[in-house]
């Protein structure tokens, strides 16, 4: 049972490769499973308390459960509370799992590693996938407790991460999704060390990684990217189509105040000058975002500031939490905590604000053609994705003409209509 962020889910997806690696079967339903393994969310309440409730029902319906994930490190709340787990582990952590799966239920039969396919077992349907490139974090944010549970950025060896990707590609994936806790920090921690791929020397930084994976001929998507000046490198490349022109930059805030209360990366840096020339470089950038609401302190004033940043940036998406204290985070100790009524009224008017501002986005795209990639066919047409489209965060794209695509495949339209989220759009003829 997988929950949580893609980056769980890529833990998982490692879970499972090693276990099918093993010999071991994967089991549909908890009837057919001798042993089920939970892998949890410890991020906000309301995914600690989705994550017990799972691991409740784990134990109430099978009875032998592996507790993984971010939960498992936060203390000792999975034991205090489900006291019959077999045993508990925090995220990232596919070896001490496995142990606890050889102590309960032995090894059907020696490794027979050719079982398994190269890329892995996945998640993802088979045209997508999550290629996570390093693992924990350097900054201290004070609403999140995510290094505390993850540990200090560690990059994987970009020869590595090159050789995963290729594997991906070579199983028929056709849109590869860059993520970590910090996307651009990928190779502070090795001094951007020099790696191989394929015999030849690349270095342990995003920009050669981005180039290198550009060679691929898949589409590459980026996430969680911090607005560091050396992020500026990745424009050309985008304008150049070698990676998708799409930025996923979380900002948080505006305020510089406020910035500097949730200790931001970046947080020093002039995000709208930066937004302004990276457009300048890639005229069709889509970025999107994520914001905070009422976080400890802030003013109406701040707030108003937030909402002047979204009219002067006119970022594509955005998505809002209000501010939730996470136990454990060091922003709980700030002064002047706001009510939460004023907070999720500022998180929805911020909602309301950026709604008119996404939807004139996608109706500048009205009579533009497009590359897209087919997710789903029925008889009612296609859904698809445009390149300034993540799947499952962002929206979508209907082509009513397009009942005889084929799941996985690239089409060219034309773009119709739109609504708030949506894009409408009918096939171009070759
Ligand atoms: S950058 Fe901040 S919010 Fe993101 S994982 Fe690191 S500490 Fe948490």
């Amino acid at each position: 049972m997988s929950l949580g962020c893609p980056k769980a889910t890529v833990d998982s997806e490692n879970i499972l490769t090693r276990l099918a690696a093993e010999g071991y079967q994967i089991s549909p339903s908890y009837d057919g499973a001798d042993l089920v393994v939970v892998n949890t969310c410890g991020f906000i309440d309301a995914a600690v308390e989705e994550s017990l409730d799972a691991i409740g029902e784990a134990l109430a319906e099978n009875g032998k459960v592996i507790v993984t994930g971010c939960l498992g490190a936060k203390g000792s709340i999975v034991q205090d509370t489900h006291p019959a787990v077999l045993a508990v582990t925090g995220p990232h952590a596919t070896v001490e799992v496995m142990e606890a799966i050889h102590a309960h239920l032995p090894k059907p039969h020696d490794p027979f590693v050719d079982l398994v396919p190269p890329q892995g077992i996945r998640l993802t349907p088979s045209h997508y996938a999550y290629l996570k490139i390093s693992e924990g974090c350097n900054h201290r944010c004070s609403f999140c407790i995510i290094p505390s549970m993850r540990g200090d950025l560690v990059s994987r060896p970009i020869g590595e991460v090159m050789r995963e990707a290729e594997n991906l590609v070579r199983a028929g994936v056709k849109e590869i999704l860059v993520i970590s806790q910090d996307t651009s920090a990928y190779g502070v921690d090795v001094r951007y060390r020099t790696g191989f791929w394929g015999g030849r020397p690349l270095r342990t930084r995003l920009a050669e990684l981005c180039k290198a994976l550009g060679e691929l001929g898949v589409w590459i998507r980026l996430h969680y990217v911090y607005p560091y000046p050396h992020v500026d490198e990745l424009l050309p490349l985008m304008a150049e189509n070698r990676i998708l022109p799409y930025l996923d930059v979380p900002f948080q805030h505006a305020s510089p105040r406020i910035l500097r209360l949730m200790k931001r990366p970046a947080a020093t840096e002039r995000n709208l000058d930066r937004i302004r020339a990276w457009r300048q470089v890639c005229p069709d950038l889509t970025i999107r975002s994520t914001f905070i609401t009422g976080f400890p302190g802030e003013t109406q004033a701040e707030f108003e500031e937030l909402l002047q940043f979204l009219a002067e940036a006119e970022l594509d998406r955005v998505g809002c939490f209000a501010y939730s204290p996470v136990e454990g985070a060091t922003a709980n100790a700030l002064p002047d905590a706001l009510p939460d009524e004023v907070r999720e009224e500022r998180r929805m008017r911020l909602m309301m604000f950026q709604e008119d501002i996404s939807t004139q986005r996608l109706e500048a795209k009205i009579g533009r053609e497009y590359t897209v990639l087919v997710d789903d066919v029925d008889e009612e047409g296609a859904l698809a994705r445009t390149p300034g489209d993540a799947p499952d965060i962002d929206g979508v794209v209907h082509i009513t003409d397009g009942d005889h695509l084929e799941v996985g495949e690239f089409a060219r339209v034309r773009i119709t209509d739109c609504d708030v989220h949506d894009l409408y759009a009918e096939l171009v003829s070759a």
